[in-house]
């Protein structure tokens, strides 16, 4: 059985940097963001190589081991994504993780209702085809799922096909408030989309009890990065090249899709605060009507701080 590493969080929670470190490990393949929900024009999209995604020679060499699978890739869509959007089928399948009753119905409907059946069982197998693939033409076995989304990682350990760590990437909800400010001024909506994930996150750790999950903080993975990679590589029974993933690596794997920064790869691992320059007092104190005791679940303070991990 495959190992798969995923790291489940919000947007904006720092995963695209600890994607790109981990993708130095000689035995660990990732292509970022398998789902691939993240691009907005695939025919102007640069993949992390810095060639243009359909120009990118690894991606022609996936697609076509998976065009002698039976696997047509589309870069429009790509099909790895358990959807919402759609049919009836999609939209259950692709629903967020809510409370174990409604789990209990959703798993009844995608083995009992044919359609929900198919649709799952297709993009499940679509999923292991293109991962396989993957980890072939990188020839690394284990792979890497930065999705982030709670929905996609139920299901592909729902599947049976993978021996699978995940790692709960957290960050303050402030420093991801205000990311999302940078884009969209309406605090209101920012604070709830936050708080919405935050929730979803901990419902999948109900729903899914046996799944191996481990918390990492962003804040003390960019304090100490040798600790913090050395803690999630014995997490996922690797062995501890974390020396090798913080430099250049000749097996880094290139060719990630995702946030913008993973086109910075020679970038430093720093931590840096900016939420209190973007943040204004109306929408700290938001936050803090809302946010406070979520925040709190993972040590962070109202005064900024954050509990020793
Ligand atoms: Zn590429």
């Amino acid at each position: 059985m495959r190992k798969l590493i995923y790291i489940m969080g919000c947007a904006h929670c720092g995963s695209t940097l600890l994607t790109r470190v981990l993708a130095r490990h000689s035995r660990i393949a990732t292509v970022g963001e398998l789902k691939m929900s993240a691009i907005p024009d695939y025919r102007n999209y640069q993949c992390g190589c810095g060639a243009e995604l359909l120009e990118c020679s690894f991606w022609k060499q996936v697609a076509h081991a998976c065009a002698e699978e039976g696997v047509e890739l589309d870069f429009g869509n790509f099909g790895t994504h358990y959807r919402t959007n759609g049919c009836l089928a999609g939209r259950i399948v692709g629903a967020q993780v809510r409370g174990s009753g409604l789990e209990s119905l959703r798993n009844a409907a995608c083995t009992l209702w044919p359609p929900a059946a198919r649709a799952l069982a297709r993009i499940n197998q679509r999923n292991k085809i293109v991962i396989d693939k993957i980890c072939e033409v990188l020839r690394k076995p284990v792979f890497l799922d930065d999705s982030k989304d709670p929905t996609r990682l139920m299901h592909l350990y729902r599947s049976g096909h993978y021996d699978i760590r995940a790692i709960y990437l957290v960050r303050d909800g402030r420093a991801i408030i205000a990311s999302h400010k940078k884009r969209n001024p309406d605090m209101r909506a920012n604070i709830r989309v936050w708080e919405m994930k935050i929730r979803e996150c901990e419902r999948l750790r109900k729903v899914l009890p046996n799944l191996q999950l481990m918390e990492v903080r962003y804040e003390d993975f960019c304090r100490d990065p040798r600790r913090g990679l050395a803690e999630i590589l014995t997490f996922a029974g690797l062995d501890d090249q974390s020396e090798r993933c913080l430099g250049p690596s000749g097996h880094e794997s290139q060719h990630v899709i995702g946030h913008n920064s993973r086109l910075q790869a020679d970038s430093p691992i720093e931590l840096r605060t900016e939420w209190p320059a973007l943040l204004t007092a109306q929408d700290l104190a938001s936050f803090e009507r809302c946010g406070r005791e979520l925040n709190a679940l993972y040590g962070y303070e109202p005064d900024g701080t954050a509990t020793a991990s």
